[in-house]
């Protein structure tokens, strides 16, 4: 038996080198000690777990992405930009990308923008270390970042998000019998449940919703909202343009939107911490407000179907089928994908930001 081993450690060594505990034991902890927590605590502590851990996109992962279905996603991105840039003036300019994942979406449009004579240096906003790894494969060259603190400030940015805001940590107020609460994460053993918080907060509901029906669901996300003032201020400070696409509505809206993704299905959100993908839709309204308030221009959103259509993607679908004839069928396959209304035609949203003086962008007649 290791106990009557001379050599074992002693009981007090012994739990200072154990092993770190995992993320549901941490945070049941937390809220046994601390009582419930709010819901974006919980969300953050798991999808920094999450996506710190493991690479969860691609059939074998836990979901795809539009630049993970086809090239053109990226290519046709990386044009947009380089369109944004020339009427710009072609001023030295750097090219941002928040949340990579494994860096499709970079390698796509860095080799179109390439090709169309701009070669900018380029700047990862990355904070799970496999990620960045996967990143800088398929991206040489690249400077890594945790969040938009440590850009360069000297020249105008070229930002590009694609379902980046929807894995940041929302909160939740709930309708109840008897007002307005904040959904908490409580515990009972390792089992996580939502629960309605005492406070009540009533004084900051919109009139019209106070006699919402109980169970109503209101979301705010305030990282989103602080990571958008962040990046308007840069480009307000240093000119550029932003495209942000995502899945999400224009609200707000009453409606719970918080999903677990785990192997390509939806799963319970409070269920095993940092082994799902916790998303919401994202409030393209109140991103808009928050950019519009820093002093940017914001167009959109309009629906990822509009915009890649705008963009050409039917003729860009021709031009490699043309190339690659046995490709073709499957090339309409993903061109669909993407655009079809019926599956992420319409779900998914673009909203661009520029910075004034630049230009008018292409896809948001
Ligand atoms: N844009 C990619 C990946 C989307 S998944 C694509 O379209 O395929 C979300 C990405 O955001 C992951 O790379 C994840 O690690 C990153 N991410 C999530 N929260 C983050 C945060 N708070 N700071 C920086 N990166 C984050």
């Amino acid at each position: 038996m290791a106990d009557d081993n001379p050599l074992a450690a002693a009981p007090r060594e012994r739990a200072e080198n154990a092993a770190e505990p995992l993320l549901p034991e941490r945070l049941a902890r937390a809220i046994t000690l601390g009582g419930p927590i709010p819901l974006s605590q919980f969300m953050a502590a798991a999808n920094a777990h999450y996506y710190g851990t493991r690479d969860p996109l691609g059939a074998r992962g836990d979901f795809t992405t539009a630049p993970e279905i086809s090239q053109m996603f990226g290519e046709l991105i990386g044009l947009w930009l380089v369109d944004m840039w020339e009427r710009a003036g072609k001023p030295p300019a750097r090219y941002v990308e928040l949340g990579p994942g494994r860096g499709t979406l970079a390698a796509d449009a860095l080799r179109a923008m390439a090709k169309a004579g701009l070669a900018p240096p380029v700047d990862l906003i990355e904070n799970s270390p496999m990620l960045r790894a996967a990143q800088a494969e398929r991206v040489p060259n690249a400077e890594f970042h945790l969040d938009l603190i440590g850009l360069h400030d000297d020249v105008p940015l070229l930002v590009i998000a694609n379902e980046f805001f929807d894995a940041l940590p929302i909160r939740q107020l709930i309708a109840t019998g008897e007002g307005w609460r904040e959904r908490l994460v409580a515990c009972q053993d390792i089992l996580f449940l939502p629960i309605a918080g005492d406070r009540s907060f009533d004084m900051i509901i919109p009139r019209d919703l106070l006699q919402a029906d109980p169970g109503s669901v209101l979301e705010t996300s305030p990282a989103s909202v602080a990571i958008l003032r962040g990046l308007a201020a840069r480009l307000l400070a240093q000119g550029g343009a932003a495209l942000i696409i995502d899945y999400g509505y224009e609200g707000p809206a009453i409606g719970d939107t918080l999903q677990a993704v785990k192997d390509h299905a939806y799963a319970n959100p409070f269920d095993t911490p940092g082994e799902a993908d916790l998303t919401a839709h994202v409030d393209f309204a109140t991103l808009k407000e928050a950019a519009e308030a820093e002093g940017l221009t914001v167009h959109g959103p309009v629906t990822q179907g509009a915009f890649l259509s705008a963009l050409g993607i039917a003729a860009r679908t021709e031009a490699l089928a043309k190339a690659s004839p046995e490709r073709a069928e499957q090339l309409a396959l993903d061109r669909d994908r993407l655009i079809d209304p019926e599956q992420m035609g319409e779900l998914f949203k673009v909203i661009a930001l520029t910075a004034p003086g630049w230009p008018v962008p292409a896809g948001f007649a």
